[in-house]
């Protein structure tokens, strides 16, 4: 039980780290890891989750701006750091001072930074279909020749795609043409002997082909699916649990209604617990009515509602129930890939959207 809070989050290291070394099994040994820890490391603390793969021989990191970046470096991470979004370009002297390396989004970009006149540890992003950001993959020649026109400009560390379909079993095919897409480019800058080529994430890495030398994971790492279809190796399991506690319980006769808008009714005489958790604290409010909660492990419905710091559940067929006891939001049985699921979003935003209001408790 934690007596601070009342919603907060146990982080298990020694799953984390579980799941690296067996994620690294499937992987061949030409293969590093670049642990994806932005959004707080999916919201299991950037710092913490960074220092235990640090010492799990991990050397690389991404994150997707420069306050994650300098956060981590100011923390002891001594690895590569790299940055996958945009960063003002105003920054380039912290990029400098922190040793951080920058994606390059495209070539107008890349312009920009090499205005600033300082000479910057960069990798450029190649679109491969995603259109998201990069140089295009298709114009080869032209691509090649940005690339080589920075060659001194910039400190080029290397070249990354990013795969927009690699979960999708269906889709293998667009998978493959990315991959080949993203070899044309790099074969054509050979000779700038680059450090990095990546292409690979949590499910590029165990479904497709192994090519370049970094995988960047990141959902797999914390033990969750890419799509909720996916089905992991034996063993990687989330590392987190989100646990709360009954601030009230109480008797609600037949007919009564529940929570804002009184989305639900009693069809009898029902006891109700209320929960210390709400959309505040980043659980979903589209769970009104839908998820559920595990309270001495009884599954318990949420009935009506999630509001802004506390939500209902139907404690009924629940034995013993008294305020103080623990709820557990998220758990073995009902993680953040089922939550996601009856909601029609992703594992990955339900794990981001935990909000800083939850403490982080790690073991
Ligand atoms: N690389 C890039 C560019 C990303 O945007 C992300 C995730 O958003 C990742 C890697 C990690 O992907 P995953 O969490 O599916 O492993």
């Amino acid at each position: 039980m934690n007596f601070v809070n009342r919603s907060w989050v146990e982080i298990d290291l020694k799953q984390l780290r579980k799941n690296l070394s067996i994620y690294k099994v499937e992987l061949k040994d030409s293969i590093s890891v670049m642990a994806v820890v932005k959004a707080n490391a999916y919201g299991h603390g950037d710092v913490e989750v960074a220092k235990v793969l640090q010492e799990e021989g991990v050397k690389h990191f991404a994150v997707s701006n420069i306050i994650e970046a300098i956060n981590l470096r100011n923390n002891g991470i001594v690895g590569d750091i790299l940055i996958l979004g945009y960063t003002p370009v105003n920054q380039s002297k912290n990029l400098k001072k922190y040793g951080i390396t920058q994606a390059i989004l495209s070539n107008e970009y890349a312009k920009q930074l090499a205005n600033q006149n300082i000479k910057i540890k960069v990798q450029f992003a190649i679109d491969t279909g995603m259109n998201r950001i990069g140089l295009s993959s298709e114009n080869v020649a032209s691509t090649v020749n940005i690339i080589r026109s920075y060659s001194n400009v910039f400190n080029i560390k290397g070249l990354f795609t990013h795969l927009c379909v690699a979960d999708c079993e269906q889709q293998k095919e667009f998978t493959n043409i990315q991959i080949d897409r993203f070899k044309r480019v790099v074969n054509e800058v050979s000779d700038l002997n680059l450090s990095y080529v990546h292409c690979l994430n949590s499910a590029g890495g165990l479904w497709h082909e192994k090519y370049g030398n970094i995988c960047r994971l990141g959902i797999i790492l914390y033990g969750c699916k890419p799509d909720y279809s996916n089905k992991l190796p034996r063993g990687i399991k989330p590392c987190i649990k989100w646990k709360s506690v009954i601030s009230m319980v109480k008797k609600v006769k037949k007919g009564e209604t529940i929570g804002y808008g009184r989305s639900y009714e009693a069809p009898n005489d029902r006891l109700i617990a209320t929960i210390s958790t709400g959309y505040a604290d980043g659980y979903n409010r589209l769970l009104s009515n839908i998820g559920a909660v595990y309270i001495k492990d009884c599954k318990c419905p949420i009935v009506g509602r999630i509001c802004m710091d506390q939500f209902m559940v139907d404690v009924t067929n629940c034995p013993n129930v008294s305020l103080g006891d623990e709820v557990e939001l998220l758990n073995e049985k009902y993680n953040a890939d089922e939550m996601a699921n009856e909601i029609g979003t992703i594992g990955y935003e339900v794990l981001c959207n935990i909000s800083e209001r939850v403490s982080r408790i790690y073991k």
